[in-house]
């Protein structure tokens, strides 16, 4: 099968006006690879850390903001935490904290609750020092992580929100794929294209649960398949409703890891507890992203 590169690593932004709702199809290849390629992960917390970075991105691409969006599990099950962020206007990262005997002993496709246990999402807005963070926090209590993105989206920003992931591993790499839709207050969507104005809340509510169907109609191949263009799934589900597409939007990997930056971060550390972080002489820090080691000679820090 051949496979458009152009149509991986990509975000297309589309509009239904006769639903009130617009939507984003993500689909991640290359960043997958290079961001599972720098970690041993078992598949199965790869499966889960690929979601959380569709989760982050589609969330991350449909807020008006500059900045970095952070999304974080903590749970105590075997896959402990996972870290993702996405950096405006498109750079992608994550990490995940798990116990390898405990993941692997629930076997090659373990249920979401068994696999991450009791435990919280976090998504994090963070614009920069001189402006206040914003976070909200919803239980990891759904049956996955998609439905754990809807909580967030109902409870933190009261909008009905639909997410569908998908991620797979095939001898050509990671694939992954993400849909959201998202029902926008009556009439913000645009002019109506039938021309009726406001129409009663009745016809409100069908609107968002046909678009709702529709998209749970996606199977999960359709999601993460390549060759597949983002465009004709976008058609395939909404072509009755006059589905219009945006320009696509490109993601790619980025680590904002430096030598600098953690040659800081060390320097605030006293003498004394440099000299015991020091194995051999030596400190070693590695970035938990990109899983690059910096080397330090401890004497040479300068506070
Ligand atoms: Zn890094």
């Amino acid at each position: 099968m051949s496979t458009d590169t152009k149509a991986q690593d990509i975000v297309l932004p589309f509009q239904i006006d006769s639903l009130d709702v617009r939507g984003r199809i993500l689909r991640l290849g290359p960043v997958l690879d290079t961001v599972l390629g720098k970690h041993d992960y078992p598949d199965a917390v790869s499966v889960q850390l690929a979601q959380l970075i569709l989760t982050v991105t589609l969330l991350g691409n449909s807020v008006k903001f500059d900045g970095t969006f952070t999304a974080q599990t903590k749970s105590d099950g075997p896959l402990s935490m996972m870290v993702a962020d996405f950096v405006t206007p498109g750079t992608v990262r994550g990490f995940a904290q798990f116990d390898r005997a405990a993941v692997e002993a629930l076997g090659p496709s373990p249920n979401f609750a068994a696999l991450v246990g009791k435990g919280y999402l976090a998504m994090t807005l963070d614009q920069g020092p001189e402006t206040d963070r914003y976070q909200g926090i919803v239980a990891l209590d759904g049956p996955d992580l998609a439905a754990c993105a809807e909580s967030y989206f109902r409870d933190s920003e009261q909008i009905p929100t639909t997410v569908r992931l998908a991620a797979r591993k095939s001898p050509g790499g990671w694939h992954a794929g993400g849909l959201m839709i998202q029902h926008l207050p009556h009439g913000s969507a645009g002019p109506r294209s039938d021309g009726t104005g406001h129409l009663p809340d009745r016809t409100d509510e069908d609107h968002w649960s046909n678009a709702r169907a529709k998209a749970m109609t996606a199977t999960a191949e359709e999601l993460v398949e390549p060759s597949l263009r983002p465009e004709e799934l976008a058609w395939r589900l909404y072509h009755e409703d006059e589905v219009r597409v945006y320009p696509t939007l490109h993601i790619a990997f980025g680590c904002r890891c430096s030598r600098e930056r953690i040659s800081t971060m060390l320097a605030r550390f006293s003498p004394e507890d440099r000299a015991h972080m020091a194995v051999d002489g030596r400190i070693g820090v590695t970035c938990e992203f990109c899983n690059t080691t910096y080397d330090f000679d401890p004497q040479a820090i300068e506070p």
